[in-house]
């Protein structure tokens, strides 16, 4: 048996708990998805000191997971539709991963409303109205203004000196309010796989549920190879997103696409400033300028129903990228065109049907959990930001329906792997771009090597140390996994050529 760090996956480590399977009969709690849902699902029961064992058909991060906006949202749209449980869980969920459970993988963000001539006056007391009732819940929700400032009214040049480029005809001003930002939404999903498998989980990529039994019979299939294994489980945990209806079909989804473009960040002047805007001639919908950590800017995002079969990686439509360039023209003085969007991505929310007509955009963002025939738990709805609560109630219901031995949930105050109190990680020794990624564990990222050190592909900061991490520790199988969801050079068709080749030397020289 080979020896493995705690929280360390990689390609004979999968081999070595895959040979174990045949003698494993029995686990506690079998989780079907490692998206954000079911890596929280594998931590919480996993720190609880239950037997895990978490797969997923593809890869971490395969699903929905790596497609979001990467906003630990504070829950301000759910306080303008009333639901203000949500609306505070948000909230709350925001504080922890801040604060406590992923400080290197968060970050404030500020965000400027700019009050164009679009934005009707009374429009834009609105908006500030909400940005101060949200500034109440980060209050309630215990989490520091020194690290959420208090949003506050800008003037026009105060407004045009924060966004490059925005339209200065008729610009009154704005408001500049704080959220949370993710480095990526990806590494969150690699980090809690990890700390799941610190704990003890198996975290099996590539390996895909084919058939549940009443009796908790599991069986798999290794995509890799094609072998079938069976396992039982006491509880099956069902966090199979947008797909978790062929597993239990009595929960009804409604899946809606959002739609992203990304943009190089020198097409908007290397913003550091979000900005949002209301789509004009919608009521609860705004479009989203998003500077990421890795110089690219997201703009996004639609909300378009997306009914019929569901793809495993679904696509934008011309429609959608339209829509988005129209709205960047409200916004712009030299909006961006056709030809400067670089890649595209779209997601599926996993949103309940509740059996109503209307509009995706205005569906809950709540949670469900439902216990259904035989010892299945299906977790669905709600969002990335509130995985942590979304794994709590799926564990608590599970350790009923399995009467299962397990401690009380202990991921509130759980770092990641990497994670350390903010004050610490500027103290540690590496670059900061790689401890805002890697956090406490950058200077293992680090070989030493200067060649290794080079960034791979063009204006990417992204380096052949971290392809061959992400290889070695973070569960990396395929070119794949490295270029689309440990690193996101993948976005775009262009870099994705340009980094083929490091990304298969990273894995010649670790595999
Ligand atoms: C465009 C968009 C923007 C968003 N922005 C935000 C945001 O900014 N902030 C926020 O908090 N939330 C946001 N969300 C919501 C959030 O992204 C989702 O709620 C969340 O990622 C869903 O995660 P999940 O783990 O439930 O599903 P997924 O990430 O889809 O994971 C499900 C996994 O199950 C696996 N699977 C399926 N069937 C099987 C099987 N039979 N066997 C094994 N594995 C299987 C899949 O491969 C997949 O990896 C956004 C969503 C979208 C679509």
């Amino acid at each position: 048996m080979t020896e493995f760090a705690p929280g360390q996956l990689n390609a004979a480590r999968r081999a070595q708990e895959i040979e174990a399977l045949a003698g494993r009969d029995l686990v506690d709690v079998l989780v079907v998805g490692l998206g954000v849902t079911g890596a929280g699902v594998a931590l919480d029961a996993a720190s609880r000191g239950l037997d895990v064992l978490a797969v997923d058909a593809h890869d971490l991060a395969h699903g929905t997971s790596r497609w979001s906006s990467k906003l630990v949202h504070g829950g301000l749209r759910y306080l303008a539709k009333a639901q203000f449980g949500v609306a505070y869980e948000s909230a709350v969920e925001r504080g922890i991963l801040l604060q406590t459970t992923a400080p290197h993988l968060t970050r404030p963000l500020p965000m400027l409303l700019p009050a164009l001539p679009s934005v009707a006056p009374a429009a834009l007391t609105i908006a500030a109205a909400g940005f101060r009732a949200g500034d109440g819940l980060r209050l309630s929700a215990r989490t520091p203004r020194s690290l959420l400032p208090r949003p506050r009214g800008l003037s026009a040049t105060e407004a045009r000196a924060m966004a490059t480029g925005v339209r200065s005809e008729g610009l009154r001003g704005g408001v500049l309010a704080w959220d949370g930002q993710l480095e990526d939404d990806a590494r969150l999903v690699v980090a809690l796989a990890r700390t799941a498998a610190t704990h003890g989980a198996s975290i099996l990529t590539r390996m895909r549920v084919t058939e549940t039994g009443e009796a908790g019979e599991v069986a798999l299939r290794d995509e890799l190879t094609g072998e079938d294994h069976v396992v039982r489980a006491r509880v099956i945990v069902n966090a199979a997103g947008v797909w978790a209806s062929a597993l239990q079909p009595e929960v009804a989804l409604r899946p809606a696409r959002g739609t992203h473009l990304v943009f190089e960040g020198e097409r908007f002047g290397h913003p550091t400033t979000a900005l949002t805007l209301p789509i004009p001639g919608e009521s609860n919908r705004y479009l989203l300028v998003l500077p990421q950590p890795d110089g690219r800017v997201y703009v996004g995002l639609t909300d378009v129903d997306a009914p019929g079969p569901i793809p495993d990686v679904p696509e934008p439509s011309e429609e959608e990228i339209s829509e988005l360039l129209d709205v960047l023209g409200v916004l712009y003085d030299d909006p961006p065109q056709r030809e400067d969007v670089r890649g595209a991505f779209a997601g599926l929310r996993p949103l309940l049907d509740s059996g109503e007509e209307g509009r995706t955009a205005d569906l809950s963002r709540a949670h469900l959990v439902h216990r259904g025939r035989g010892p299945m738990v299906t977790i669905v709805g709600g969002k990335l930001t509130t995985y942590r609560k979304m794994a709590e109630d799926a564990v608590d219901a599970a350790v009923i329906e399995g009467a299962l031995t397990a401690g009380p949930c202990v991921t509130r105050t759980l770092p990641l792997v990497g994670a350390l109190p903010r004050e610490q990680l500027e103290a540690v020794d590496a670059p900061q771009r790689l401890v805002g990624r890697y956090g406490s564990e950058a200077p293992l990222v680090v070989s030493g090597d200067p060649a290794l050190a080079e960034p791979v592909s063009g204006g990417l900061p992204y380096t052949p140390d971290e392809l061959r991490f992400a290889v070695t520790h973070e569960g990396a199988l395929d070119a794949g996994d490295i270029l689309d969801r440990r690193t996101r050079i993948g976005l775009v068709a262009e870099d994705r050529a340009a980094a083929s080749s490091a990304a298969a030397a990273a894995l010649d020289a670790e595999l």
